[in-house]
């Protein structure tokens, strides 16, 4: 499976208010981006983005459609015209309380609808500093590859983006250096290796998450394992431009 794109990810979260997306996303629209790069824009209203910019969600349900108050199905999503779908990230686990198996679950009914996902796996700094970082990234990357094997579906595989998140660095301020993000993604690369198979591994983006800024993305994307940039804070500023045209 060959390796996609460098993607570069915004996540909006629950921010912005109409006015001030429509200025965000005129702005993505008139800019000179990098077509090497696959520029994702997950927004948190609905938004006319230029089509060469993929569309996300912030979060899914798993049924087509039914009695879930408050929820959004993959369905819904897609017929909506997302391409991508953010599951896992750790403002769902934490806050939400979302298991590691019912995001390996959502991250399953996901690409069975036919979106593309990106799961956000990571370590709190506690869980860092007792040294079981890789631990923890293996447990909730299990889950999730559990239940894609689940689906019988080999080719689903090359659907599915990593995103490593150390929740230490989540709207802290506090990147993660290179070369902390390349040991770890080359250890997630390597246990999608050995739990799934070699070429889904060599196949996979792994994007890093993380107070990642224009002073620090060009470095990060130098670093072999890191497959892409996904953006938090950053993204609701004009230099998000500048950030998806780190490679250049
Ligand atoms: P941040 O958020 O860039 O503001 O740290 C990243 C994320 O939560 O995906």
């Amino acid at each position: 499976m060959a390796r996609g794109k460098f993607i570069v990810s915004t996540n909006f979260k629950m921010n912005g208010s109409r006015a001030f997306l429509q200025d965000l996303v005129e702005n993505l629209n008139r800019a000179d981006l990098d077509s090497n790069v696959g520029t994702i824009t997950i927004p948190s209203q609905l938004s006319n983005l230029r089509k060469d910019i993929a569309v996300g969600g912030q979060n899914c349900f798993w049924k087509s459609s039914g009695a879930y108050t408050g929820e959004i199905s993959a369905e819904m999503l897609k017929d909506a015209g997302a391409e991508y779908v953010i599951l896992g990230h750790t403002e769902r686990r934490t806050l939400f309380k979302e298991s590691d198996s019912l995001i390996g679950f959502k991250v399953a009914s996901a690409l069975a609808a036919g979106l593309k996902v990106i799961a956000c796996i990571g370590e709190t700094l506690s869980e860092r500093e007792s040294n079981t970082t890789l631990q923890v990234l293996f447990r909730q990357l299990q889950a999730i590859v559990d239940h894609v094997q689940d689906l019988n579906q080999e080719e689903k595989w090359e659907d599915v983006v990593i995103a490593y998140e150390p929740v230490w660095a989540i709207g802290t301020g506090r990147v993660a250096t290179p070369e902390q993000a390349q040991v770890v993604h080359a250890a997630i690369r390597r246990r999608v290796e050995e739990t799934v198979e070699g070429s889904v591994a060599e196949g996979m983006r792994i994007i890093y998450g993380g107070s990642v800024n224009l002073g620090n993305a060009r470095q990060l994307a130098r670093e072999k394992d890191v497959d892409g940039l996904f953006v938090g804070g950053a993204s609701l500023k004009p230099e998000f431009v500048e950030i998806c045209n780190v490679l250049r």
